[in-house]
């Protein structure tokens, strides 16, 4: 058996014991004759399959009391609805910091339910940095701030939050979930889709502060009102079960290798690598600012389009795949999530290091 390295955005690698612990189970979980794949979401076992992941994320990301934690379909883009529903109950403003594509597209859905203001953008640098953002820009009477914590198609992170005072800051963190530690009471809400870091597509997180809840618009349909989710325990109508399993393989998985803080360093190792060759190379360049570089998404270009899709080739045939750019973007991004090892980081450097040399003369 092949396994290639996957430098996919997203649906990614997950880590091969898990897939190998799920492979097991397959027919038969924990004796119960049943796959999870068939159980009831009301059964005793299920039970303990989800109250276990909610606990496992409860403990590694140390989520205080007073906020729910929701398994929900959707994705995170059914979010960027679900969220003005919720939470654009007051003065009916929230302020968007646009960093990026996924913060631009939550920001262009949100205006269709209320006065929305982009606080601050980087667009004008295509996204090849965060954002200052200066205070004064801020609505004092906002609902909530909005940001994508980290830029998956341009692979920039945001280091220093917004001082939001009082007013709830509400974060998509879906490709740098369980990536290092994070501070959640900071937020009013963090949410991502499962397909980055935590399990495949299908499944959405979110975790609310318990004071935000039971204020959504009355038209919020019912599958989007997180205070109804939250009253039944993410079983208002079926979860997405599977998925909620392989989470929890994938949660345990990483509190086995340390917690957060050991995932952080293994993050930050692997990212050290890439970016030093790049830093380095005379073909390759980082296309982000030192300073808001991601350590999950790593775009890269060389100064050919040519070139870079000589390049793609070349990595898929060598077993480096989904290295391609975003088609908004071009060029190349490798996204080294959790689940890619060391070992796939150093081995695509050194790939690169041939492919520059044999292309050098
Ligand atoms: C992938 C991604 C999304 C979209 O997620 P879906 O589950 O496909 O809706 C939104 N935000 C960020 C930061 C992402 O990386």
């Amino acid at each position: 058996m092949a396994r290639v390295y996957n430098f996919s955005a997203g649906p990614s690698m997950l880590p091969e014991s898990v897939l190998n612990k799920a492979a097991a189970e397959m027919l038969d979980y924990e004796g119960t004759g049943e796959s999870v794949m068939e159980m009831s979401h009301r059964s005793k076992e299920y039970d303990a399959i989800i109250k276990g992941a909610e606990a496992l994320l409860r403990e590694l990301m140390e989520i205080p009391d007073n906020y729910k934690v929701l398994f929900l379909q959707g994705g995170a883009s059914t979010q960027f609805a679900a969220i003005p529903m919720n939470f654009m109950n007051g003065s009916g403003k929230a302020d968007y910091i646009v960093s990026g594509q996924w913060s631009n597209k939550a920001c262009k859905e949100a205006a269709k339910y209320g006065d929305i203001k982009v606080v601050a953008t980087s667009k004008e640098q295509n996204f090849s940095c965060v954002p200052d953002v200066d205070p004064a820009e801020l609505r004092p009477d906002a609902d909530y701030v909005y940001i994508c914590l980290n830029e998956t198609v341009h692979g920039n992170i945001m280091r220093k939050l917004p001082e939001t005072g009082n007013v709830p800051l509400i974060a998509d963190i879906s490709s740098c979930f369980l990536s290092e530690p994070l501070d959640v009471s900071k937020f009013g809400m963090v949410y991502g889709g499962a397909q980055k870091n935590v399990a495949p597509a299908g499944l959405t997180i979110c975790i609310i502060r318990e004071d935000l809840l039971g204020k959504a618009r009355d038209y919020t349909p019912s599958m989007l009102d997180y205070a109804l989710m939250a009253e039944n325990d993410s079983l208002y109508n079926t979860p997405p079960c599977y998925n909620i399993y392989i989470c929890k393989l994938v949660l345990e998985w990483i509190k086995n290798l340390g917690g957060l803080e050991a995932m952080a360093k293994r993050n930050y190792k692997k990212a050290e690598i890439l970016y030093n060759f790049l830093d380095n190379s005379k073909m390759f360049k980082g296309t982000v600012v030192a300073k808001d570089r991601s350590i999950m998404n790593v775009p890269f270009v060389t100064d050919s389009d040519e070139l870079n899709a000589e390049f793609v080739k070349a990595c898929t045939e060598n077993g480096f795949i989904n290295i391609k750019g975003h088609r908004s973007v071009g060029g190349m991004r490798a996204s080294i999530y959790n689940a890619m090892p060391i070992e796939g980081v150093e081995k695509l450097v050194e790939f690169m290091k041939e492919f520059e040399e044999a292309h050098t003369n």
